[in-house]
């Protein structure tokens, strides 16, 4: 499939009506990192820590986590990449973590809350990232956020790892992003200091739709039954956009539908201009967006709510024929 995009593959994602795009891929594993060349990525927009942990019997060494991500922002060159510290929880286990018998572990004590409560490891884990970056610029990204104070305790740890590396010797990022994930509906309407704080927000698109619907992205009763394309969805994903439009903070979309091309579209059409997706769906996406004019596909989805649809997809399709 890559062959097929090779063409595009160091074209830029511009739609007809001239709009950038940016294309980041996401990432994880070591093996992940040929993709950064051969996919056309702009960067890595989300590096889910987790799997180097999950792929050990045993819980990684801050000497070894500092040169693995130092590997990662070596393979990456100039290109940012945003590591999402540990996002494990009672549905990922660490096979070396006492397990915790959750009735419901996807809204269970996952992600930033185990790092707030039991910093140990967080501290560790970034720690290792500022010693990777050696200098380097160095973006974080706190997963599961669900209010602001969360994400404020989360900075100041960064602050204090900050502050002891340097009184060690160690040299410190000469630019520092500290983002968080927006996947609980919360944070969509946190107040606007959260916005100003956060030096970037990233949706996790499939955290922030099994919230938004109450439908388990693991139940495969469930977890198709409502459509990203959903009026109710796209109307809260333009909030979004809205908010961090008016309060300037630097947004983009994470989720596996940034990777599916009728839903990237959308995406870009609603106002959403850094998308980050798995390497293999970097061509195909681009090859689309690079085909569409997205005031045209804005109108389609608004005439599709104005018309009281419960989803656009069937007008977005109508419009997409013929684009691929
Ligand atoms: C998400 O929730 O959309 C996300 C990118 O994080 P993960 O899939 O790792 O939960
Ligand atoms: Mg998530």
């Amino acid at each position: 499939a890559q062959q097929r995009y090779a063409s595009i593959r160091d074209k830029p994602a511009e739609t007809l009506c001239g709009t950038r795009i940016k294309l980041k891929m996401n990432a994880g594993l070591m093996a992940d990192l040929p993709s950064l060349k051969g996919s056309g990525a702009e960067g890595v927009g989300l590096f889910r820590t987790e799997l180097q942990f999950l792929i050990r019997n045993h819980m990684p060494k801050r000497a070894e986590l500092s040169e693995l991500y130092a590997r990662v922002m070596d393979a990456a060159g100039d290109k940012r990449v945003v590591f999402r510290t540990l996002d494990i929880g009672s549905d990922k286990v660490l096979p070396y973590m006492k397990p915790t018998d959750e009735p419901n572990p996807a809204m269970g004590w996952r992600a930033i809350r185990v790092g707030l409560d039991k910093p140990g490891v967080m501290r560790m884990q970034l720690q290792a990232l500022i010693r990777a970056a050696k200098g380097r610029p160095l973006t974080i990204m706190f997963p599961f956020v669900a209010q602001r104070d969360e994400y404020s305790a989360a900075r100041a740890e960064m602050d204090k790892a900050l502050a002891r590396e340097r009184i060690l010797g160690h040299p410190i990022p000469e630019h520092l992003e500290v983002g968080a994930m927006l996947e609980t509906p919360s944070l969509a309407f946190a107040p606007d200091s959260f916005y100003s704080e956060v030096d970037f927000l990233s949706v996790g698109g499939n955290d922030l739709k099994q919230f938004f619907f109450a439908a388990d992205r693991e139940n495969e009763l469930v977890r198709r039954r409502y459509d990203t394309l959903n009026v109710s969805f796209l109307n809260f994903l333009e909030g979004i956009v809205y908010r961090c439009a008016t309060l300037q903070t630097p947004l983009s979309f994470c989720g596996e539908d940034a990777g599916r091309p009728v839903e990237a579209a959308c995406l870009a059409a609603i106002g959403f201009r850094t998308l980050s997706m798995r390497p293999a769906s970097i061509g195909p996406v681009k090859s689309l967006l690079r085909h569409i004019d997205l005031g045209e596909l804005r109108e389609v989805i608004h005439t599709g709510r104005e018309q009281g649809a419960q989803t656009v997809r069937p007008a977005v399709m109508d419009y997409l024929r013929g684009k691929f």
